[in-house]
């Protein structure tokens, strides 16, 4: 019998994170303080971050970075996750392509979240914080931030898109679950959601609404700090033990990834999975593809624009050199919520800018046939999210069968379930998804008043 999962023991967990910005052959520009201007320090990060998640935001210098033991105590939880050689999907495609998935679903909350979320919160308690607030858009990093909040006896407040707040209840039942208060944004609770309603009075929210109001409260608030779940360094750098897993795991089954495949939000699980192999094409021993993989909904990296943005729709954080569809960009009411931001992290946006990775923008629909297909064939319902990592995989094995390039390796992460997500699929089988294309003339006017970087 030929190997259909390839696992590792609690000892393998990695002991250090991966820190891309060391070997970055040409670093990212530096983030902006929108107050004055000038490159952000540590110490313009401190007041709303963990003192320790602000210095490794800016931290160009070390490759390796400790993980705290008790962080990695609670990994082993559910790590190390496995990797999957996708037999079924293979059989189902009829491919002469390998493909294989790193299966983050399995962890408590159902997502790769977690992995930024236990250290986060870590850190904050580390630094004798008692208050957290944070936004979640599909629920699945609020979900995380409880669990780990709860964990290091912080109390969490979520502000949760509010189009997911009413398409997905079992999450907030599930943050709730982990003791977290969840507010639906934009809320009148906050001076950022007051003026949001009161200028678009029907806004679904977006994670852009969502963050604004988790960065407002931390600011008033003394003992508290926000935690993001995407889109800077540090997280992106929590989640580098994914592809170090992987790179072992990979070596289990005697193969190295030819293409490398992550959905894209924010960039946090597409870096994770990527990064660790990233850096053999940095040294020259490797020219593996990586893929992005967003929705055609909000298509950042494939057609957004290089400029100085916020984080957040209100403009409360740093100006970040991203690709992005302005931070005024609402998304259609896609169901991958996490997916649905309108920038790309600053190391990321740089890569795909220096053409060191790829991306692929990818319809709703093509989505949820990806997603069924993978059901029927490998037994996990994925998450919507993860559907545009399983669609880009597919298309990569028929171009390889296209190619002749039979025994291509492919890699994607499958980055949650989505057994909290039926309501998404039942919509999908009532024929009522659509897809949605922006218009150019959007992304034009959305971006035009930010500098170029
Ligand atoms: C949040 C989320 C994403 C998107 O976020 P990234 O930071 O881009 O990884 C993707 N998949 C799942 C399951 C998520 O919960």
């Amino acid at each position: 019998m030929e190997s259909k999962k390839f696992l590792l023991t609690e000892a393998d967990i990695p002991t250090a994170w991966y820190n891309v910005q060391a070997d970055m052959p040409s670093a990212p520009a530096p983030m902006l303080n929108p107050a004055t201007g000038a490159p952000m320090t540590a110490d313009d990060l401190y007041p709303l971050f963990a003192r320790e998640c602000a210095r490794q935001e800016l931290n160009t210098t070390d490759r390796w970075i400790t993980i705290p033991e008790p962080v990695r105590d609670m990994y082993r939880i559910w790590r190390p996750t496995p990797l999957v050689r996708a037999r079924g999907l293979e059989k189902a495609l009829g491919t002469g392509a390998h493909i294989y998935f790193k299966n983050e679903s399995v962890s408590p909350v159902g997502s790769h979240k977690l992995n930024s979320a236990i250290a986060q919160a870590y850190y904050a308690k580390e630094e004798g914080v008692t208050n957290l607030t944070t936004e979640t858009g599909a629920g699945q990093w609020g979900a995380a931030l409880s669990m780990a909040a709860r964990h290091f006896g912080i109390d969490l407040a979520v502000y949760m898109v509010k189009v997911s707040y009413h398409q997905k209840p079992y999450r907030r039942s599930i943050m709730q679950t982990y003791g977290a208060e969840v507010i639906a944004s934009p809320s009148m609770s906050t001076r950022a959601g007051r003026k949001i309603i009161t200028d678009t009075p029907n806004h679904q929210g977006s994670l852009g609404t969502a963050i604004s109001e988790a960065v407002e409260l931390a600011m008033s608030t003394p003992g508290c700090k926000y935690a993001l779940g995407s889109v800077l360094n540090h997280v992106s750098l929590h989640q580098t033990v994914i592809g170090l897993e992987a790179e072992r795991q990979m070596e289990m089954a005697g193969e190295y990834p030819d293409v490398v495949i992550g959905c894209f939000g924010g960039g946090s699980n597409f870096s994770g999975i990527a990064f660790p192999f990233l850096r053999h094409n940095f040294s020259g021993e490797r020219s593996t593809r990586f893929i992005a993989a967003e929705p055609e909904s909000c298509p950042k990296l494939t057609r957004g624009k290089m400029r100085y943005d916020y984080g957040d729709e209100a403009g409360y954080t740093p100006l970040i050199p991203m690709l992005t569809l302005g931070h005024a960009f609402a998304p259609a009411n896609i169901h991958a919520g996490g997916l649905r931001y309108h920038g790309a992290g600053a190391v990321v946006s740089k890569l795909k800018a220096d053409g060191l990775i790829d991306a692929v923008d990818i319809a709703q629909l093509e989505t949820f046939e990806a997603a069924t297909l993978f059901a029927r064939s490998e037994g996990i319902i994925p998450a919507p999210e993860s559907s545009h990592a399983i669609a880009a995989a597919i298309r990569e094995a028929r171009r390889a069968d296209a190619e002749g390039a039979a025994g291509r390796v492919i890699l994607f992460n499958l980055s949650g379930h989505g057994l909290i997500d039926m309501a998404s699929y039942d919509r999908y089988y009532a024929g009522d998804l659509a897809d949605y294309t922006v218009p150019d003339s959007q992304i034009d006017a959305e971006t035009a008043g930010l500098r170029e970087v």
